[in-house]
């Protein structure tokens, strides 16, 4: 079997040019090739020797794969489904807006968190996706030359697949790579210390935790992983890591009417986060067939918001986007 190229750091290229007896500084031109000129194919790698391309051709593929299918919603966010190993399937959205289009990917084939109000999280978990299939996801949608910002809020928890979470955002923040800046990138998590922990050590891209309740028993209802990972205990952690101060902290917070959005959640919220230089992102609940859960009303979220901001946390809330088309947060489910 050929060893897949595509998803491959600096490292991993020097690596393959040694031991194919290459000039070492073919890793350079092969990333160049790869993630800056966008070609996929070794015959069109023309600075490379005629030996060199045939003995790379021989050896390695460079999988790279346009989705199979892709729905458009009224407020022309896109969704596009790719396929990926052994046939399973992943989406990916682009979601267009007046200053910048944003990429949100997944990581995962399904996942094994189980959290309650995610379509992702009923399907199950079947598999990771190489650091190549990640980044497929971003060269492989028509709007590949215009996306400006990437959220890694699809499908999966990044911090359960972090080797290839870490690999992917290297590629995509180095020089050699795809060059973008690590202020553009946000990566979501339910809260999995080890991978949160690595990830703060080697990037510096921003980090998105998914809250939901400042309360343990009320978080653990609605995400099991509360258990191992208590709110109370990731926002220690935080507190303790020295966090650049360009990179951004925030909490997503989902509002369920009558579940989290009272003033006792508030209160809970004030005291959870207080001495924490972060930002909280209300998100309107979209409801998905058998779940039992119903989103706050517009009057409490503006009335949360405004308590919030009172309080001294910088709240906002987000436009919910392509709900028509299940594509809004934790409605990805590949059933198209
Ligand atoms: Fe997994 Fe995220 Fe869905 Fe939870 S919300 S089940 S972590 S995809």
């Amino acid at each position: 079997m050929q060893e897949e190229l595509f998803g491959s750091t600096i490292k991993e290229l020097e690596e393959v040019v040694r031991v194919n007896h290459l000039p070492s500084y073919t890793a350079l031109q092969i990333s160049r090739w790869l993630y800056q000129k966008k070609i996929h194919s070794f015959s069109g790698m023309t600075n490379l020797s005629k030996a060199a391309r045939k003995a790379l051709n021989e050896k390695y593929s460079i999988h790279v794969s346009p989705p199979v299918q892709e729905q458009l919603s009224k407020d022309g966010t896109r969704k596009y489904l790719f396929r990926v190993q052994l046939n399973r399937y992943i989406e990916t959205v682009f979601i267009p807006e007046k200053n910048r289009n944003t990429l949100c990917a997944s990581t995962q084939v399904g996942c094994k968190m189980g959290c309650v109000f995610c379509m992702t999280g009923k399907q199950g978990f079947q598999g990771n996706l190489s650091s190549g299939e990640i980044l497929n996801q971003i060269i492989s949608v028509p709007e590949a030359g215009s996306i400006t910002n990437i959220v890694f809020m699809g499908m999966g928890e990044p911090m359960d697949n972090i080797e290839n979470v870490l690999k992917a955002l290297e590629i995509l923040t180095s020089p050699w790579g795809f060059a973008m800046s690590p202020s553009r990138i946000t990566v979501s998590t339910i809260g999995l210390m080890p991978g949160m922990h690595e990830f703060i050590l080697k990037t510096r891209c921003h980090l998105a935790i998914s809250l939901n309740s400042p309360f343990q028993e009320e978080r653990q209802k609605l995400m099991p992983a509360e258990k191992a990972y208590p709110a109370v205990a990731i926002v220690k952690f935080l507190k303790e890591q020295s966090i650049e101060r360009q990179r951004r902290i925030s909490f997503e917070y989902i509002m369920f009417r009558g579940l989290n959005d009272t003033p006792r959640h508030v209160k809970g919220l004030t005291r959870l986060l207080n001495g924490l230089r972060c930002r909280i992102n209300l998100i309107r609940f979209h409801p998905v067939p058998g779940i039992p859960l119903q989103t706050s009303d517009e009057t409490t979220i503006q009335w949360f918001r405004e308590k919030l901001n009172e309080k001294g946390l910088l709240t906002t809330i987000r436009a919910s986007r392509g709900q028509d088309i299940m594509a809004a947060c934790g409605m990805l489910s590949t059933q198209f």
